[in-house]
């Protein structure tokens, strides 16, 4: 067992380590997906891409592989919604818990001098960023070479992570930053899909 366990593809049929596939599970009767693949049951597990999720979704291979009996199959865009849903709920959580903890920085004047003193691995910034906040950071980040995402506006942020409202966050601890790169990622993969 542990992160070096074989799964196979539901959809292509392709062998992968357990980690590098999403693993879905049956909770009352509908096909939930397992982000730290930690919940109880018969797994079903899908490639990270378009077409494997297509497959599964047009020939239901989701609900036959976890047993659920339903008329209502899981379409193709709630699946996605629901994948996307929860690696930005995760996300949120990691800026709450890493922000207590200190992994995280937030403010504007905290996040430029995180840059300035080179201990900022990834920056996160409100949709909204005031254009003044972003003149200070902008050319400080291109120059530092630290990779930066949106996310949505400072009020959804700062709502989703219980904080009050920021314009800007800065990750400074490396694996972190690594992780949450990988769902931010994925989550900017997945809107391309609907
Ligand atoms: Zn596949």
């Amino acid at each position: 067992m542990g992160s070096k366990a074989i799964r196979t593809c539901i959809s292509c049929g392709s062998e992968k380590y357990k980690n590098e596939l999403l693993r879905f599970v049956s909770v009352d009767n509908e096909v939930v997906f397992d982000l730290k693949q930690k919940l109880d049951g018969r797994g079903a597990y899908l490639c990270f891409n378009k077409e494997c999720f297509n497959k599964a979704t047009k020939k239901n291979l989701l609900s036959k592989h976890l047993k659920i009996k339903t008329d209502e199959n899981i379409t193709f865009v709630k699946l996605v919604k629901q994948v996307r849903d929860t690696y930005k709920r995760y996300l949120y959580t990691l800026m709450r818990v890493n922000i207590t903890s200190k992994n995280i920085i937030e403010g504007v004047y905290n996040v430029k001098d995180s840059l300035i003193h080179e201990k900022a691995f990834l920056c996160l910034f409100p949709s909204d960023i005031s254009n003044h906040s972003k003149g200070k950071l902008v050319n400080l980040i291109t120059r530092k070479k630290v990779p930066f995402y949106f996310l949505e506006d400072k009020k959804s942020v700062a709502m989703n992570i219980h904080r009050p409202i920021r314009g800007a966050y800065a990750v400074v601890n490396k694996q972190l930053a690594l992780v949450m790169i990988d769902i931010l990622e994925k989550i900017k993969e997945l809107k391309k899909w609907i």
